[in-house]
């Protein structure tokens, strides 16, 4: 019988995991999206769209659609879910590993501001007007209302919608990868000073970051929340490897039992 496998996703790694187990018969994965992308990239495997209710339906669910193994395949920065995978695992006693990206560090000709929220990235920006672009979610923009004297150029995957915002802003959408050529003629084009980042880590969102150090910019980057996790794994990859070992151990577990 298949290993019923729950991905938490919403990142590159959790997409390509479902790439990677989607026509492999020792699995049955499902990928499990928070809803927050109107039109995330439907993968070819089962998929369910929306929280689940906090850590105890989370529990409930794992139970119901007999769940052998959890992957946290979440981003760096959500880190409620996170913990709720963690507590349902503790309390079903699933099996939980977490794909951790690892983080961007600096390199020479970097010059980062470090900063451990929207609000306090807002602060940093100073009191003289700036031309700053906001590479973040929709749900961080309203922080820098708070920081009006600045022009900002947001870019968030889905338009934003009736929410504060600064008085001066030009909204664009996009969705990564962004190559460095494109990233560089935007914050030329906007006449970009300061930008404004998680450290998302990976490839896919990176160029903002090295077109900022060509350009001299200077880049604030609101750090990584602490987000709880099972086993940590580094990619897609090591998730399949250790997915194969539950399958050997549920196995052997299963026939001492007489299944
Ligand atoms: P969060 O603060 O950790 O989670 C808030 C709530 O959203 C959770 O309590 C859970 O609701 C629901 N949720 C989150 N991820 C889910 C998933 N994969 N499947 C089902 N429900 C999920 O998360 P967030 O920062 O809002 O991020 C939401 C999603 O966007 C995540 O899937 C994440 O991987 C993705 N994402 C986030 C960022 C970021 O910067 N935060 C960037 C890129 C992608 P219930 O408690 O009701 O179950």
């Amino acid at each position: 019988m298949s290993l019923r496998v729950l991905i938490l996703g919403g990142t590159t790694e959790a997409s390509a995991l479902a790439r990677m187990l989607a026509h492999e018969t020792r699995f049955a994965p499902t990928l499990s999206f928070a809803g927050r992308t109107k039109a995330p990239h439907a993968p070819d495997i089962p998929y369910r769209i929306g929280g689940f209710g906090g850590a105890d339906a989370l529990a409930r669910w794992l139970v119901d659609e007999r769940v052998a193994a959890i992957i946290d395949a979440t981003h760096p920065y959500a880190a409620r879910i996170s913990a709720n995978a963690v507590e349902a695992s503790r309390t079903t006693g699933v099996p939980l590993a977490s794909i951790v990206r690892a983080a961007w560090t600096r390199k020479p000709g970097d010059s980062w501001i470090d900063v451990t929220s929207a609000e306090h990235a807002a602060a940093a920006t100073g009191r003289v007007s700036r031309r700053v672009f906001l590479s973040l979610g929709r749900l961080e923009l309203s922080a820098f209302a708070a920081a009006p004297q600045h022009h900002y150029l947001a870019r968030t995957i889905d338009p934003v919608g009736e929410m504060l915002l600064p008085p001066h802003v030009t909204l664009i959408s996009g969705r990564g990868p962004f190559t460095f050529a494109d990233e560089a003629a935007l914050l030329k084009a906007h006449k970009v000073e300061i930008v404004v980042s998680k450290n998302s880590g990976g490839g896919a969102t990176y160029a903002k970051i090295a077109a900022a150090r060509t350009l001299g910019l200077q880049v604030i980057m609101i750090g990584r929340p602490n987000k709880p996790s099972g086993v940590r794994l580094a990619d897609a990859a090591a998730a399949v490897v250790w997915l194969e070992a539950r399958v050997a151990s549920h196995g052997s577990s299963r026939s001492e039992r007489g299944v």
